[in-house]
């Protein structure tokens, strides 16, 4: 794993929770899919399977007891906010929340660099959401303590992706032999960009399904494809929905079109209702990162396929294992 040059802390001998193993994100930064490796992520999910267990169990416990995590959100965020606020106080931190930077002196004109460092005087890990790819990183090189990257702009959203995957293997069992047809925005979909990055360390088929112009970007399909994955694109979901286990869809992301009518033409294209699943296989799910905003219809909720609302509280368990992971806890 990258160490994004913060200082190396030698782990804990005694480590209160997990199999006692060393910390090996303590201190560390969660910034892009690319830093982790198989073995990587088998840690985390194993972690985020205990989170489960001991949610299910005791609800909360003092393993980040006071801790505190600074919540930076300079874009809109209900799921991906709250869930590390959650996870901060399930597992008894407590949280600075800056949903609102228009409150905060980033109004007034301060940088980036100077606002982390301001929080870092206050908090043990900053979670960070910014409009800009690369603020993650940048906030990184300016800052001792951990940055989680919790969205930047359109480069990447690796919680979710953590998320996204571990929703995989705990719906289907394992990731290695399934097809993942993603759909919709895949252009300036974040979420997609990092799963499709980290599925490439499985063996996987990828199926894109898009308009023309909302394509996965050139540089994924090429580094996917250096990973020797077969992927398809095409225009028609029919093409590839009766051999999908994994049916990825996502919203077109309105914010980021530079001309609305762009937007006009392709809002409302891919629609996923009962008739659709009824093509799909028995033994599949349909994720969605959420906000929905017209993709997946109501009536198809009720589907046992239909996993993202199980998907969002995978979320939960994904980010108390990171928070605890990168503060030496787990
Ligand atoms: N919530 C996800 C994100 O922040 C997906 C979306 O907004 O469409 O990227």
């Amino acid at each position: 794993m990258e160490t994004n040059g913060k200082p190396d802390r030698t782990p804990s001998p005694h480590l209160p929770f997990g199999d006692q193993r060393s910390a090996p994100f303590y201190g560390k930064d969660i910034l892009s899919v690319r830093q982790f490796s198989r073995e990587d992520l088998a840690y985390i999910f194993g972690v985020a399977h205990e989170m489960r267990e001991m949610v299910a169990r005791v609800g909360t416990f003092d393993l980040l007891k006071g801790k505190i995590l600074a919540n930076l959100f300079y874009e809109p965020s209900t799921r991906t906010s709250s869930s590390f606020t959650a996870a901060m106080e399930r597992l008894g931190g407590s949280v600075i929340p800056i949903n609102e930077v228009k409150y905060s002196s980033v109004s007034k004109g301060e940088s980036l660099p100077d606002t982390v460092r301001t929080l870092e005087c206050y908090a043990d890990v900053i979670v960070l959401r910014h409009p800009e790819v690369g603020a993650s990183a940048e906030a990184a090189n300016y800052a001792r303590k951990p940055i989680i990257n919790a969205g930047d702009g359109v480069g990447e959203h690796p919680t979710q992706a953590l998320l996204d995957l571990f929703t995989i293997l705990e719906e289907l069992g394992e990731a290695d032999g399934l097809t993942v047809t993603m759909l919709g925005d895949l252009k300036y979909g974040r979420t997609v960009h990092s799963l499709a990055r980290l599925l490439s360390l499985y063996d996987v088929k990828l199926n894109y399904v898009s308009p023309e112009i909302l394509r996965m970007p050139p540089e994924i399909l090429a580094e996917v494809g250096a990973q020797d994955i077969p992927q398809t694109e095409t225009r028609r979901l029919e093409d590839v929905l009766a051999a999908t286990d994994v049916l990825y869809v996502t919203r077109v992301q309105k914010e980021r079109f530079e001309d609305l009518a762009d937007y006009e033409k392709v809002r409302g294209l891919y629609v996923i209702t009962p008739e659709t699943l009824a093509q799909a296989k028995e033994r599949m799910i349909l994720m969605h990162p959420l906000p929905r905003v017209g993709e997946i219809s109501m009536e198809v909720d009720d589907d046992p396929r239909a996993a993202y609302f199980r998907q969002m509280e995978y979320g939960l368990y994904i980010r108390m294992a990171l928070l605890a992971m990168v503060l030496g806890k787990a």
